[in-house]
């Protein structure tokens, strides 16, 4: 790591814990100090020494058209000379609503706020209200942003109630959510025996993300959607990262399986703070004004970020876009599986489209327990050889890789090369 990092890094641990915003920016998964980011354009990133990085953390997702794309800066330009926030309705944040609303298929009304954060927490709200009962069904693994009653562990068996997975969490919040393991119905099956008339709620990233790239089974998501109805609880889908990432509908358009309500963030912003929620017209009238459910927001709707979001989905909705992110994942998951087979290196590249992960394992990983098992310490070792290449990944083994339009098929052959090197010293190890 370059000097300037290095003093910026320990500059920043005098003022923020941690001298970061964000836990996981501190490299504490794979050991080092973090580098500083200058500036990024297209695929890459500049760290304050100057060095550059093919880049596939992409700010987490929301850069799917790669950095400073110029559609989006143009957009950002024109909405800043008219005022960053007025804290009154603008037509910018209108048209966002109506092109999601278009797209995804779950949404026939939707509430624009800052964060996948609160946008989780406020359909908890809602789907609560709307059901009047208490619990939330999540999946270990799932990440939904920092909500308090989403921020549990599994208690002592499945279907028991949860655990804070914090300190600052109470017992009162944990006993709210049911943490069961991803890709399995049957303890959803038994929760719904056993407790079905107190379930408000599913909540799950129908394509995990946060455990590294996990597919549902077969099957999973569908039997989901049938408990649910049945039971009379909603499907909550977090599309955070799948949204606008899968297709322009998501993963329940991939999938074919229509949520109650949608949980939005990341490329819908544009690289700008952001987040959504919304699903059936009935249920998003309980919201204020319409109904009794309150949240509300100072910067909610904010004409830069709607700018950013909208700049973003009109590239995104020019025909072949999706196929071509999607070849180019899958070229890059090939590379990377044939060149550790090559060298006898044990890996599987899971994903789609243009998100995946370099599991260091030999079994598929269907869920956190598998991908929590996996060889953190080979991790490590991978991510530094291929940072010394000119190649930054997500510095944790339990993150998805971006890729975005912006990156060329040199910077693909690039990240191989570099990859191959990678591997080769790892074997050697
Ligand atoms: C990033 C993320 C969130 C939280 O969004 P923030 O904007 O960081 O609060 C929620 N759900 C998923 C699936 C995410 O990946």
């Amino acid at each position: 790591m370059g000097v300037k990092s290095q003093a910026l890094f320990k500059e920043a641990q005098r003022y923020l814990p941690g001298g970061v915003n964000s836990p996981v920016r501190a490299f504490q998964a794979v050991g080092g100090d973090p580098l500083f980011i200058s500036k990024g354009t297209g695929s890459r990133i500049y760290d304050a020494d100057g060095a550059s990085y093919i880049d596939y953390v992409c700010s987490w997702g929301p850069l799917i058209l790669g950095h400073a794309h110029p559609q989006v800066v143009a957009a950002l330009k024109e909405a800043a000379a008219r005022g960053t926030s007025f804290g009154a309705p603008t037509a910018l944040e209108v048209e966002l609503a109506r092109a999601l609303v278009e797209v995804v298929p779950s949404l026939e009304l939707v509430r624009l706020v800052n964060s996948g954060t609160e946008a989780a927490a406020s359909a908890l709200r809602l789907a609560r209200a709307y059901t009047g009962r208490p619990l939330i069904v999540k999946f270990v693994g799932c990440y939904h942003g920092h909500v308090d009653s989403l921020l549990i562990k599994a208690g002592s068996g499945v279907g028991t109630l949860g655990l804070p997975d914090s300190p600052g969490v109470t017992l009162g919040t944990a006993r709210d959510t049911l943490v069961l393991p991803y890709n399995d119905l049957v303890p959803v099956q038994e929760a719904f025996a056993a407790r079905g008339g107190e379930i408000a709620a599913v909540i799950l990233e129908p394509v995990a993300a946060n455990m590294g790239v996990v597919l549902p089974r077969p099957g999973f998501l569908e039997g989901l959607r049938e408990l649910t109805a049945h039971a009379g609880a909603l499907l909550i889908f977090d599309e955070v990262i799948t949204g606008f990432r899968l297709g322009l509908g998501g993963a329940q358009a991939y999938y074919g399986v229509i949520p109650d309500l949608t949980i939005l963030g990341k490329i819908i912003g544009g690289g700008l703070p952001v987040g959504a929620y919304g699903g059936r017209r009935e249920i998003m009238e309980l919201v204020a004004p319409l109904g009794p459910v309150y949240q509300a927001g100072t910067l909610s709707g904010n004409p830069l970020a709607s700018a950013a979001g909208l700049a973003t989905l009109d590239v995104l909705r020019q025909p072949g876009i999706y196929n071509r992110l999607a070849e180019r994942g899958k070229e890059l998951r090939e590379g990377l599986a044939r060149l550790a087979a090559a060298v006898g290196v044990p890996v599987k590249v899971q994903g789609l489209a243009s998100l995946f992960t370099v599991f260091f394992t030999e079994e598929e990983v269907w869920d956190y327990e598998l991908a929590a098992s996996c060889d953190r310490q080979r991790f490590r070792q991978f991510f530094h050889l291929l940072l010394q290449n000119g190649v930054y990944f997500p510095p944790s083994p339990l993150e998805a890789c971006f890729l975005s339009l912006a990156h060329t098929a040199e910077d693909l052959a690039a990240t191989l090369a570099a990859a191959e090197k990678a591997f080769a010293a790892l074997r050697t190890e």
